[in-house]
């Protein structure tokens, strides 16, 4: 029999029942008759009707190429995509709205920071200070830059339960510091880190400050101005949105400064045989044609979202987590990554003695539960923590105390199944 702690009791759900009938994809029941439980919307959530509706309707009655044709649709087309970029201005805190560009997703956006602000800012000996929990998207186009400039990595240290070690900030934050690139949520570990903090004394130190809100945007309110930031990155189809748009926020000096980072349509002001002049803001950013109908999608997800409150959300999700790491800690054998969960959002990866992280998501998939594994793209932290893979939980809107239930109850039998009494009795099993 699993151990389970019986004491966690669920939490009330903050957020209305019916919230869950929007969303189509999470009605179905798999593996023989098994209702779906879906715990991996940190790799992407689902959607609900209104922006599947919405996308919808701009294909079958408004839709065309933007900024381009003068006639009706293209009229249509471009001021639903416009509205779209001030809806992401408001959700954001943004000044303006030409601050917000639309790109394919965070992973876009922070090449193009690297790209086009780094390769503009950076030489030999300059520091990048970014922190051990980041996702390859947040490592990999800064190791590209450092290449090309000869610019060096440094990283903020974490403490023993995975929060960023502000007390030795100082160590690597200097004068040669031009960047300091974070993440605003652990997608690993779920720690939430203080961006506001980070960015006064980055400020402080003349550093600018890029915030990867690929795991933050979908689940707590952003300010940009209060937070400070100077660049933002997030991904629509983590946030209800579809997938193929994200977004690029950037203080207006610092864009404008910028060389575009693709050529193409729509960016130029004039091209001559020899040459060309780049267009404003935000235009001279989004070469070619713009993904239109995710944009439209993912204001659609904004009005969604917003309709709901982002703090009733982050409130939801906080109080599963809290339930889910109660329950979780009562199995033998099983290690949940990362801080308590006062610093903590709603994921939770963990790391059972045995089996592997692959196999665990594996056995709750037959029970209809759907987890990630592996090392999330955070192989550093994973190398870090001396874990090859961890299995990770990631709770949205949509999700109930009963799924915890779920979980708990088939990661207890996963655990008791590969404990030494678990393995006699499957060996007995398996030779009658
Ligand atoms: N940063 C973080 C923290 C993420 O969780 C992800 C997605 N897993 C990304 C960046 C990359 O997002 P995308 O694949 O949408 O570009």
């Amino acid at each position: 029999m699993p151990t389970l702690d019986t004491t966690a009791l669920p939490p009330e759900s903050l957020l209305s029942e019916t919230l869950r009938d929007d969303f189509p994809i999470l009605q179905q029941t798999i593996h023989d008759n098994k209702r779906l439980v879906f715990l991996d919307s940190a790799a992407s959530s689902q959607r609900p009707r209104q922006v599947i509706q919405r996308v919808q309707d701009l294909y079958e009655r408004d839709y065309a190429n933007v900024h381009r044709g003068i006639h009706v649709l293209s009229e249509r087309s471009t001021d639903a995509y416009e509205l779209a970029r001030q809806k992401v201005q408001h959700f954001l805190g943004a000044k303006q709205d030409h601050e917000i560009v639309f790109t394919a997703g965070t992973t876009a956006s922070i090449n193009a920071v690297a790209r086009s602000w780094g390769d503009a800012n950076l030489s030999a000996g300059d520091q990048i200070l970014l922190t051990p929990m980041e996702h390859h998207s947040n490592l990999v186009p800064w190791f590209q830059l450092a290449d090309r400039t000869g610019a060096l990595i440094r990283h903020i240290p974490l403490t023993d339960d995975g929060r960023l070690d502000l007390d030795r900030l100082e160590e690597v934050l200097g004068e040669r510091t031009k960047i300091v690139a974070v993440t605003q949520i652990s997608n690993t570990l779920g720690t939430i880190n203080p961006i506001e903090e980070i960015t006064q004394r980055a400020h402080a130190a003349g550093a600018v400050v890029l915030v990867d809100a690929a795991q933050s945007a979908p689940h707590l309110a952003i300010d940009v101005q209060k937070l400070g930031v100077d660049f933002l990155a997030l991904s629509g189809h983590k946030m209800c949105g579809p997938t193929g748009v994200g977004v690029l926020y950037g203080r207006e000096e610092l864009l404008d400064a910028m060389p575009p980072f693709q050529g193409g349509g729509s960016m130029i002001n004039q091209v001559r045989l020899d040459g060309f002049t780049p267009t404003g803001l935000p235009a001279k950013f989004e070469a070619g044609t713009p993904p239109i109908a995710q944009a439209v999608g993912l204001g659609a997800a904004i009005d969604y979202l917003t309709a709901i409150g982002l703090d009733k959300i982050a409130r939801h999700e906080h109080a599963l987590v809290q339930y889910a790491y109660e329950k979780l800690q009562g199995i033998e054998g099983l290690t949940i990554l990362g801080p308590s969960p006062e610093h903590r959002a709603g994921v939770v990866s963990f790391v059972l003695t045995e089996p592997h992280a692959h196999d665990i998501a594996q056995l709750l998939d037959l029970d209809g539960i759907a987890v990630r594994a592996g090392h999330h793209c955070t192989q550093p932290l994973h190398t870090l923590l001396g874990i090859a893979a961890s299995t990770r939980a990631s709770f949205y809107l949509y999700n109930r105390p009963a799924e915890v239930d779920a979980l708990a109850d088939s990661l207890g039998q996963v655990a008791a199944l590969f404990r030494p009494s678990g393995r006699k009795r499957r060996r007995k099993e398996a030779k009658s």
